[in-house]
Parts: structure tokens; sequence; C-alpha cells
């Protein structure tokens, strides 16, 4: 589900939730050849993550089902012959050949001719007893204007004249996507639609349906798309991450939704962050923007980064372990590890490259790296205080962290050393960095007796080789 679907869906469910409505899943499957496999169980899988639960849906019932459009298909001509009797709607017999010479002919992009629009009645029944092939069409007002509100965009206002007959039931009997559409949100009670505004210019059509039929229509709340830049709107097609793909690069689902219900909505105030029921109490209709939102993935981050300070270190560490496994740190002392990446952590899957030189370091490192100015090493002294320290530090009875931190300030006081000097060499020689997670204690720690000794030992090695 890419992250303008995500989004509308959040803005649906907050809609309802904020007028405390219900929030239903209705799955349109109608179209056979836009199907895909796996697409419904991604619907499930994205808004059970994404904290979206629905009220009514094909897996929870409710009173209005089915709620999957394939098992509702009988329920669509009865009402599309209703409007054919009302003199609302007709058969078109046109063939496909005709049509597509209309196309083909059709410079002005006036569409359909309204040929079979006034056929007499006899002709219409002998074309049925024959069995031809026919599908129904809706009788648009040939003059005046329709005019709707929308949430958003407010009044909008169409010339009858530019609407199509469009088609209601198809040649196969299935209705069309548009007449579906507004069978089933009549026949379910739903109250508000919430859509993309590629639909704005279609909704005259439908609200001429509801006033076919007499039907109250419903609110409709259109939304500017989400976009990667000024211009282009965000896609899967062009390699934009869609909500699994955000998950997977290490975005919590919190930060993820709250990041994206403010694209496009505003609080009124800069507020920042929300919590999903913090959003069903703020949201308002009004807060919607009519200009197109840009989705910063920069800002995500820097979202995601102050969610993941804020998750309790078990939490953190939850989260964190399958990067820590995948980096070969698993049987590390976690706790040492959430405390030295939590505050550093702004995506999940950083912590795999941070960590790696755990497990493995590159031991190739060049002794520059002993050299640092501000704790006034060079090579040589480093090698001179690894020398000294090694065989107190395989002396020590514990390898703990406590024990290492107050065995190295002992040390360090006790040699008139900053502990900036001693710890330089110490962390390095474990490391081949100069920039690391936690400091020389931390690291050894992490590292265990065995291996942080024998990384001093090469460290050493290499230094008097120099
Ligand atoms: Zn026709």
């Amino acid at each position: 589900m890419h992250v303008g679907n995500l989004r509308t869906a959040l803005y649906e469910y907050l809609v309802a939730k904020s007028q405390g409505g219900k929030f239903i899943l209705r799955i349109e499957d109608t179209d056979q050849e836009r199907k895909v496999d796996g697409a419904v169980d991604l619907i499930y899988r994205t808004l059970e993550r994404a904290g979206l639960l629905h009220d009514e849906g094909p897996d929870v019932g409710g009173d209005f089902g089915p709620y999957v459009q394939s098992e509702r298909l009988g329920m669509y001509l009865p009402y599309a012959e209703q409007l054919v009797k009302e003199g609302k709607a007709y058969y078109c017999f046109c063939s496909k050949e005709r049509l597509q010479s209309l196309k083909d002919n059709d410079e002005f992009g006036t569409g359909y001719d309204r040929h079979c629009r006034d056929l007499p009645k006899e002709e219409v029944e002998r074309l049925l007893a024959s069995g031809a092939e026919y599908v129904i069409r809706q009788k648009m007002p040939l003059e005046g204007s329709t005019t709707f509100e929308d949430a958003v965009f407010g009044t909008i206002t169409v010339e009858n004249s530019e609407l199509q007959d469009q088609i209601l039931i198809k040649a196969d009997g299935f209705p069309t996507y548009n007449f579906a559409n507004v069978i089933d949100d009549h026949t379910m009670n739903i109250t508000h639609v919430v859509r993309g505004c590629e639909y704005l210019s279609s909704t005259p059509k439908y609200n001429l349906l509801y006033e076919a039929f007499g039907w109250e229509k419903p609110v409709y709340i259109h939304l500017t798309p989400v976009m990667k830049d000024a211009t282009r709107k965000l896609s899967k097609r062009h390699g934009d991450p869609g909500f699994e793909d955000l998950i997977a690069q290490g975005y919590l689902a919190e930060a993820i939704i709250n990041y994206v219900a403010l694209v496009g909505w505003s609080p009124g105030n800069d507020r920042e962050f929300f919590t999903m029921d913090e959003l069903k109490e703020a949201f308002s209709i009004e807060g919607l923007s009519k200009s197109p939102a840009i989705f910063d993935e920069t800002k995500l981050r820097w979202m995601n980064a102050e969610y993941i300070r804020k998750l309790s270190p078990e939490e953190y560490i939850r989260h964190a372990e399958p990067y820590l496994e995948a980096a070969g740190c698993g049987h590390m002392d976690k706790s040492i590890f959430a405390r030295i990446l939590q505050p550093r952590t702004e995506v999940f899957t950083d912590i795999t490259e941070t960590v790696a030189f755990l497990a493995k370091m590159d031991e190739d490192y060049s002794v520059d790296l002993y050299t640092n100015k501000k704790s006034k090493t060079n090579p040589e002294l480093c090698r001179d205080i690894l020398a000294a320290v090694i065989p107190e530090l395989e002396a020590l009875p514990e390898w703990t962290e406590t024990a290492l931190h107050d065995f190295l300030m002992n040390y360090a006081a006790e040699h008139g050393m900053k502990n900036g000097t001693l710890l330089w060499p110490v962390r390095i020689a474990m490391s081949g960095k100069t920039v690391t997670p936690g400091g020389a204690i931390e690291i050894a720690a992490l590292l265990g007796r065995e291996e942080a000794l024998r990384r001093l030992h090469h460290g050493l090695d290499k230094l008097n080789n120099m």
C-alpha cells in the first residue's frame, strides 16, 4: 500500500472516529483485469499494523454485508433496470466496432453519441428478445449544470453538457466501478466518502445517480495528492517506498502514521506529535489542505528518531534485536546496546551497519588512527600504553562493565594520564574506528574478555611492527 493510499485510509478513519462514526472496509474487486494476487491480504496487514481497525468488513462482519463487492454482484442490475423503467437510464446495443469508430473519429472528445438514448420502445423490446448484447447507460441531463459541495474544495459546478451517458451495467452484466460504488454506498449507509481529488470531476455523475434514485448524498471529502516533490506524485512505480517498505527500512508504524497524518492536514497550531488517540481527538475536516503536500523522508526520519528515543529500553531492544542478530551481535549484552544505540538510532536498519565492527572488525586499519589531537595521542605513545595496560587487563578477575570502568579510571589516575589518553588506544585497537557507538568500556564489555584481549594484542602487534 503506497503512502498516498495509506493516508487516504487514515483520513477516512479519522473522519469516522472524530465524529463517533464507524470505519468500514469494503473490498472492491469487480474489475477482474486489475486484480492483483495478495492485494487483499496486504490491505488487512497494513490496516492492522497501522492501527486502522475497521468496525465492519469481510472478516469482522456487520449488518450491511457482504463486504466484498464480487459477492454483491446480483444486487446491481435491478437498480439499473429500475432507472430504465423510470426513463433515467437506457439500453445501448451499440457494437464494439461502432463505439470504436466513434472513438477513432472523436477529435473533440465528445465520446458516446447517445445513439440508443431514444430508440423506440418496440425496437428495444425486439432487440432484447433477440438476445442482442447490451449495456445500460445513465441518461444525463442535456442542459443546465450540476453543483455539489466538497468539504475541502467548496462548491463545484459542472455543465451537464460535459457529462457523458456513462455505462452503469457492462455487457457482461457486471456493474461499472462508479455504479457499484453508488449502490454500495447507499445500501451500506455510507455517510462520508474520502478519496483522491482525481475523482472530483466524476462526482457530479455520482450525484446525478443519487438524485435519480431520490437518495441522500454522502459528504464528499476530496484529498490533494501526496507529492514526492513539486512536480510529481509519490508513486510505487517510481520506486517510492510503501508502508511495508518503510517498516522494513526500520521505521516505527506509529511514527509513519503520525508523520503521514500531517502530510495534508494541520491541527491549526504547530503541534507535531500525536498518538492515534490524540489524532482522533484533534482531527477535523477543516484542517485538510487544498494544496498538494510533499512527503519529506528526511522529516519522517527525524520524527522516527524521536519516537525511538521515547521507547522503553525493553521495547527498543525488541525492535533492534533482528538487526543486532543480522549483524552477528545477537549474543552480546542487550542492555548496553539499548544505552549506547537508542539515543542515536534514526531508523532500525542503521543498527546493522553501526554495530558490524563488534562482530568482525577490519584489522587492516591504519596506525594513523592512533593519532588524536584532543586525547594527545600518537602511535608511539599508544604502543607504550597498550603494552603496559594489556597485562593488567588480562589479570582482571572480573570482565564486567563496572569492573572495566573502575580499573581503567584508576589506572589513568594512578599514572597521571587523562582518561581520554588511556581510552583512545584501547578503543581504536578494539574497533579499528575513530567513531563508534559507546566508548572503550562499553565496547570491551560487549566483546567479552577473550575477543577484547585478542584485538588489543593485535593492535599492539601492529604498533610494534610500524
Ligand atoms: Zn448505443
